[in-house]
């Protein structure tokens, strides 16, 4: 039986850490889908289309070729050939994800990718909304959750270094892009109901992979 694990949450649960984690050690593939709307909203900035107009994204939605790579030790992610693995993590991009990733014909279009990498054999999928709406029929469904205190940790950790940005802004742009993200009106960020959900502020990465294969070997 193919296994297929969805992983979804906000950022800074430890999602892409967690999920590359659990691809390694049970020899599955991983794929990030927030890789994914990263990469066509850089082909949108690039591209001089303004983020806000919806109708301006739905008409290039189909425009980009996007391909990732799904080796967990090794994640790549392509646009029309280019690597763009760096650019997709930059402030820009971030601010401008949430509006692209809420107009319907986007998301169409990566539910068709996130599909048909899934229908090639054993994965672990993480995004927001792999367990309600892109696989419903996953082998096991987790949904990460974690303090707004511990994410802004995280994510500012994962910053240090790259930009200088302060505990608080982190945690106010994560806030924001959670709440855009949960409240879009297309398959917004949510729990499936037969979603396994981990609180992840006390834990260890160690831990909270132990518990995710755990749940799928049972
Ligand atoms: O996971 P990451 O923070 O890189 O995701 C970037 C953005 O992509 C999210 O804030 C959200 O707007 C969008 N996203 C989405 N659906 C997914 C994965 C990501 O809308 N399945």
């Amino acid at each position: 039986e193919t296994v297929v694990v969805a992983i979804d949450g906000p950022s800074g649960t430890g999602k892409s850490s967690t999920s590359r984690a659990v691809a390694a050690k049970l020899g599955l593939r991983y794929l990030d889908t927030g890789a994914q709307y990263r990469a066509i909203t850089w082909w949108m900035l690039d591209n001089g289309i303004d983020v806000d107009d919806a109708e301006a994204v739905a008409d290039a939605a189909r425009k980009p070729g996007i391909v990732s790579g799904t080796d967990p030790s090794a994640p790549t992610i392509t646009v029309d050939g280019t690597d763009v693995s760096g650019p997709i993590r930059t402030r820009q991009v971030t601010s401008a994800v949430s509006a692209v990733s809420a107009v319907p014909e986007v998301r169409a279009r990566m539910v068709e990718l996130q599909r048909a990498a899934a229908a090639e054999g054993g994965i672990v999928v993480e995004g927001r909304d792999i367990g309600t709406t892109v696989l419903p029929d996953a082998t096991v469904k987790i949904f990460l959750t974690a303090s707004p205190e511990a994410r802004a940790a995280r994510r500012s950790g994962e910053l240090r270094g790259k930009e200088a940005v302060s505990l608080e802004a982190t945690r106010e742009a994560l806030v924001k892009r959670d709440a855009a993200d949960s409240g879009r009106k297309t398959s917004p960020m949510a729990k499936a109901d037969d979603a396994v959900e981990v609180d992840t502020t006390e834990l260890t990465l160690e831990q909270v992979v132990e518990c995710v294969i755990t749940l799928v070997e049972e």
